[in-house]
């Protein structure tokens, strides 16, 4: 099927695409031409249009198209691959926007189980997934350092494993890792993920510490696990709040300095406990895009000038526009990564089918358990709740997206839309998911269509996981 949408960013200027995810621009008569049916092989982007399969509102089908079309949902062939762990709900920080209603690090009651914990892994090797993800979380995970050691461990010689890939990953401050514990990941290859939101004091406001000293604390706690776990073993994430709003370039620069080489800028999730700070923190689509746009366009020119450093939401959504793969990230699927990509095993011994899912479940909103980790992965997949969430799964059969351009790209999400609007099949138009990923997409497409030298190479270098120097800009021209 073929798509079209005027670009809001370039007048006269109107994007087609098809289920392949293949695009090309064409001009207002070319549109007009195209939709009728009335292109005819004397006009010159009649090749063009050809060459993409578009000359058929139907597309392309068979050989070619039904391997892409396998390709770019791979994913469908497999089981839940990211597996997440709250080994703990308690935390030594009180941030802003904490999303998860963290609780004091002496309260009791908020800690996982031995006994679930084995549970949760049996369900993790229940997926027929051929590489595995399982991801560490919290409150502050490093409290529970002794049960990630055994679920390592037990993980390493499950007898469900059949050989497979595991692949860790913890979010953690850093800050309570021993030097044993960092030993630890190193020889685990336990990836760590840390929060840094920006400038000194942007950081410490926004993620105070008892003893008042966060930044410190932050800086030398990266410096102390570089040091053991090497520089590429820690990445780093910045949570954007209104205050941040003002800071693009020195929010980026910020990252330079600290030799990462990348950076994920994301809007403020409407999440848990997030939505009652969204007052004071929050901010519009409109206010986020104009924040996302300079600092995009200053990671840009970092590049040019010989600085790596990639933009994760950049890159995730121009891998899904120029090749036939997808990225992984689990929010721009569909179907749905919810639940058929990722399962989040909670402290508590109750199963969610996202992060989201879980931090609304804090607030109240039960509607999205799946059961308990004591019950097999069928019986989860198959609950009332994943049969629910089912109506709002397949972004093409939202009546929003169904005819929008962007769809080959984008994502269903039906968490966010169950915890925004209500409903997982809740009209897109007007969602805050929607509106970003429209934004974001006009954004990408009109800076393509500009073809600038410099930052067609750093695209292609983004959506293909290269080094800049080692590709070619023309592979991704028009
Ligand atoms: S969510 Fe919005 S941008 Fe994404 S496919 Fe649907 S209508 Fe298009």
């Amino acid at each position: 099927m073929r798509r079209s949408i005027s670009l809001a960013r370039r007048p006269g200027v109107v994007l087609w695409t098809n289920d392949l995810g293949e695009f090309l621009f064409l001009n207002k008569d070319e549109s007009v031409a195209l939709s009728a049916n009335k292109l005819t092989p004397d006009q010159t982007r009649y090749l063009d249009v050809e060459a993409r399969g578009m000359l058929s509102p139907v597309g392309p089908a068979g050989g070619l198209a039904d391997t892409v079309r396998r390709t770019r949902k791979s994913f469908l062939m497999e089981g839940p691959s990211l597996h997440i762990f709250v080994v703990t709900l308690r935390c030594d920080h009180s941030c802003q926007y904490c999303q998860v209603s963290r609780v004091a690090v002496n309260a009791s009651g908020f800690d996982m189980s031995r006994e679930d914990a084995v549970l949760a892994l049996d369900r993790v090797f229940e997926s027929d997934a051929p590489a595995l993800t399982i991801e560490f979380q919290g409150g502050e995970p490093a409290l529970r350092f002794d049960l990630i050691r055994e679920v390592v461990a037990q993980a390493a010689a499950h007898p469900a494993r059949s050989g497979r890939p595991i692949h860790f990953t913890m979010a953690t401050t850093l800050q309570l890792l021993s030097d044993d514990d960092l030993g630890f990941c190193r020889d685990h290859a336990i990836h760590l993920s840390t929060s840094i939101d920006g400038p000194a004091l942007l950081h410490a406001t926004q993620r105070p510490t008892p003893s008042g000293n966060s930044w410190k604390r932050t800086i030398d706690a990266l410096a102390r696990a570089r040091d053991i776990v090497g520089h590429d073993g820690v990445a780093a994430l910045p949570t954007i709040t209104r205050t941040a709003l003002s800071q693009p370039k020195p929010v980026v620069d910020t990252y330079v300095e600290l030799g990462f080489r990348s950076i994920f800028l994301r809007p403020l999730a409407p999440y848990g406990f997030a939505r009652k700070t969204q007052r004071s923190l929050g901010y519009s689509t409109t206010e986020f895009m104009s924040f996302y746009e300079t600092a995009l366009n200053h990671i840009l020119d970092l590049n040019k000038r010989g600085i790596a450093i990639e933009e994760t939401t950049a890159a995730i959504m121009l891998r899904h526009m120029l090749t036939p793969f997808h990225s992984g990230y689990m929010d721009l699927r569909s179907p749905t990564g919810a639940g058929l990509g990722t399962l989040v095993y909670n402290y508590d011994g109750r199963v969610y089918p996202s992060d989201e899912a879980r931090m609304a479940a804090e607030t109240g909103d039960q509607r999205f358990v799946l059961g308990s980790v004591a019950d097999d992965l069928d019986t989860l997949l198959g609950s009332d709740a994943m049969k629910w969430l089912a109506r709002g799964a397949i972004a093409e059969k939202q009546p929003d997206c169904l005819d929008c351009a962007f769809v080959p790209y984008c994502g269903a999400d039906p968490v966010h839309h169950a915890i925004t609007q209500g409903e997982p099949d809740a009209p897109r138009h007007g969602s805050g998911f929607c509106e970003k990923n429209m934004a974001l997409f006009h954004l990408l497409f009109a800076m393509l269509t500009k073809r600038d030298h410099d930052t067609m190479r750093t695209f292609a270098a983004w959506a293909m996981s290269r080094e800049r120097d080692t590709v070619q800009p023309g592979w991704i021209e028009q």
